[in-house]
């Protein structure tokens, strides 16, 4: 590759995750050249489609909310069909445990937040003066702001939510939203969680789950929609290193050749960004910042069965067990296949992937006796899924505005004030792409 001096106009945008896609897209819809350079060979980062074994999958369960505003304008602007790429359906958690009744807690058609209210007091498996206790500590948790930030379990303690619903609701929740085990979750980012789902729209609270692979939903119609306005997405293109200077702006450098650009946007993730940020003295102390920033795994174990293996409701949340939650992908169009979802740091990351399938196989025995052996199975680790929402950790989110003109920082771990979530990443690329568009104009 030789060096590639783009128009002065043009945006280079490294990384091809939904932060970098929805940047991409932004800015081609408005008429302003982009390049978005991908190190994979596929683009798509956390969130894409795969195959594995032969079959088609994603690198890991995902699930979206219906307060997923920025997400769903961003389908509907690549002419998506939110009914084909989502099945939606109003918040219905079924929590089933080996050893006890499980609890089901479902929302009802009502305006939020009165369709948690009612559907708490309908909550099965919990005593009646329960649900009434966590009734009175949810409507407070709903209004709940506080400069100071605490664990989640201390959070749902001080607000007198019962021990079962704790255990069997929210600490399965905060897991599955944050990523990061309740002791040591953010309070602040759970609230904001609770709040932007149960205390706005009835529809915020929703549950959409894909109908297709992550790639054929957004990824693919992204780049689509990107080269149709003119603009590039190369992959096998790591970018190794960057410079600037005042008068030529950014030099991107990659492993057979370099491009430059006045405005950059850095759209991978905190520890590359730190790394890829070490090249330019002005922004050494402020890099630093990045390092407080950890990382939580997630681990999907795919197993698949004969296709008329099936399980009603299409996914169950499961307590006292390795696994969290399990799917059914016949939604996605592989009838047989099961998730298994097991988020952040645990046990399960000492065993490898024959004891953990062994494992997960066991327990999925519990709950459905009667499926046979599966015909396959697969694990797929990411090691960096989200950051770690830990108490505290919003201090070290950077903002999207980079202390150097043109530069700009995208990604699910800046200033959101979400958790690391497919809304995050696509709401940072939006941020940056306004910015831009805004410094154009002005
Ligand atoms: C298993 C799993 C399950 C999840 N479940 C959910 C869920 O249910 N709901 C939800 O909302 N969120 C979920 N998430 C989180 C969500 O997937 C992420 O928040 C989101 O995908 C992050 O997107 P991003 O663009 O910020 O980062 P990334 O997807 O990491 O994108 C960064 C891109 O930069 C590229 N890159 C890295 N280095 C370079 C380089 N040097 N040069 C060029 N390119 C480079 C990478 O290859 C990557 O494509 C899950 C994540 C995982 C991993």
């Amino acid at each position: 590759m030789t060096p590639c001096h783009d128009s002065p106009s043009s945006v280079l945008i490294i990384g091809a995750g939904w932060a970098g896609l929805s940047a991409a897209v932004t800015l081609a819809q408005q008429k302003i050249p982009v390049t978005v350079l991908e190190a994979a060979l596929h683009p798509g980062g956390r969130a894409r489609g795969l195959e594995m074994n032969g079959v088609r999958v994603d690198n890991g369960q995902h699930l979206l909310i219906g307060a997923y505003e920025a997400t769903l304008a961003m389908l509907h602007t690549l002419g998506m069909d939110e009914r084909k790429a989502l099945l939606r359906m109003p918040l219905d958690l079924t929590m089933r445990s080996p050893r006890q009744e499980g609890i089901n807690l479902a929302s009802l058609y009502l305006p939020a937040p009165l369709n948690l209210a009612f559907g708490l007091l309908r909550t099965s498996g919990i005593p009646w003066p329960e649900r009434f206790a966590a009734l009175v500590g949810l409507a407070r948790l709903m209004r709940w702001h506080s400069p100071q930030d605490l664990p989640v379990t201390t959070l749902l303690r001080h607000h007198k939510i019962p021990t079962r619903l704790i255990e069997g609701i929210f600490n399965p929740l905060c897991l599955a939203a944050l990523n990061t085990h309740p002791d040591m979750a953010s309070g602040q980012l759970f609230a904001t969680v609770l709040q932007a789902s149960f205390s706005q729209r009835r529809r915020h609270s929703d549950l959409l789950i894909p109908r297709l692979d992550l790639s054929a939903m957004f990824v693919d119609p992204a780049r689509r929609f990107i080269e149709q306005q003119g603009g590039r997405l190369l992959t096998r293109a790591r970018v190794r290193a960057l410079d600037y200077q005042a008068e030529r702006g950014y030099r991107v450098v990659l492993d057979d050749g370099e491009f430059s650009a006045p405005q950059v946007i850095l759209a991978t993730p905190a520890h590359i960004t730190q790394s890829l940020c070490a090249g330019l003295p002005a922004l050494q102390t402020w890099a630093t910042k990045l390092k407080h920033l950890d990382d939580e795994p997630i681990c999907t174990v795919y197993l698949r069965y004969p296709e008329k293996t099936r399980m009603t409701p299409t996914f169950i949340g499961m307590l006292e067990t390795t696994g969290q939650w399990l799917f059914d992908r016949r939604l996605t169009g592989t009838p047989g296949v099961m998730a298994v979802v097991i988020s952040a740091s645990g046990a399960h990351l000492h065993l490898d992937n024959s004891a953990l399938i062994k494992q997960i196989k066991a327990e999925l025995s519990l709950f459905y006796p009667d499926w046979p052996e599966p015909l396959d199975a697969f694990v797929i680790r990411e090691k960096r899924a989200t950051f770690r929402a830990s108490v505290g950790c919003e201090r070290f989110r950077p903002s999207h505005q980079m202390p150097l003109p043109g530069l700009w920082l995208a990604g699910d771990y800046i200033q959101t004030g979400l958790p690391g979530t497919l809304e995050g990443a696509v709401l940072s690329g939006l941020q940056c792409a306004k910015s831009i568009v805004n410094s154009k104009n002005s």
